[in-house]
């Protein structure tokens, strides 16, 4: 079975996919289960490491499922051609990462794909993305699974323009709006952190003015939006 965070991946993958990439697809878990799953989905699990790559060709094997899924070797969307998926799904990375393979990769996208994204850490980079190029945030959640927060961000191109504040960039404005237990938890475990990394930078000989100041009001947000 897959863990809680790539089960919640796999239930957005929406049922009109036909054919879905997983990027950075490690053992090809998510893939494979949705397959099994869905005899008429088709897969690519693209990974850039030998050693990845040949655990999702183990993995594919085992279930044999090589007729739906093509595990390809190489760098981010260099492994599919434009148009040839309506679903990607980027997890397991921190955002910074998600955000360059998308960057990257933007000429292999016709717009139509349901980018589905799940940041260990910097999910802020994805709604910054989002912003930047256009694509709107049709879905957000945050999960706890053994001690860790997951972010999962759902991407959609869209032809009006975007526009996001610089608090919703950082928060989520999904999860502004409809907070849950985790992004509250996720939200208050940092707010600590950063606290103390502020009364530390203050006490420096030469204060990082700007700095502070930029940390105090991410702090004042993370007070809003947890009413502190
Ligand atoms: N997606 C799986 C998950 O969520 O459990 C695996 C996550 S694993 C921590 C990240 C994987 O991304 C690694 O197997 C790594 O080789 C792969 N990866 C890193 N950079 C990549 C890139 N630019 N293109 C494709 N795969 C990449």
């Amino acid at each position: 079975p897959l863990s809680k965070r790539l089960n919640t991946v796999k239930q957005l993958i929406p049922q009109s996919c036909n054919v879905l990439a997983d990027i950075g697809s490690d053992h090809a878990y998510l893939p494979c289960q949705i397959c099994l799953e869905n005899a008429d989905l088709k897969a690519i699990a693209g990974e850039v490491n030998d050693g990845p790559m040949q655990a999702a060709l183990n993995q594919v094997n085992h279930w044999q499922l090589s007729d739906q899924i093509d595990v390809r070797l190489g760098d981010g969307l260099s492994v599919i051609d434009f148009g040839e998926v309506d679903c990607v799904t980027i997890a397991g990375m921190g955002g910074a990462l998600i955000t360059h393979i998308l960057t990257d990769g933007l000429s292999k996208l016709n717009g139509q794909e349901t980018l589905i994204l799940q940041p260990n850490i910097d999910a802020h980079l994805i709604r910054q993305f989002a912003q930047d190029y256009g694509y709107n945030i049709e879905y957000e959640n945050v999960l706890e699974e053994d001690g860790y927060y997951y972010d999962i961000i759902v991407l959609k191109h869209s032809d009006s323009s975007v526009h996001y504040s610089k608090k919703e960039i950082y928060l989520g404005p999904l999860m502004l709006k409809q907070p849950n237990q985790a992004f509250y938890e996720k939200w208050l475990r940092a707010y600590k952190k950063q606290q103390l990394v502020v009364d530390e930078m203050c006490k420096a000989k030469e204060p990082n003015l700007e700095k502070i100041k930029r940390y105090q009001e991410e702090l004042l947000w993370i007070e809003e939006a947890l009413e502190l």
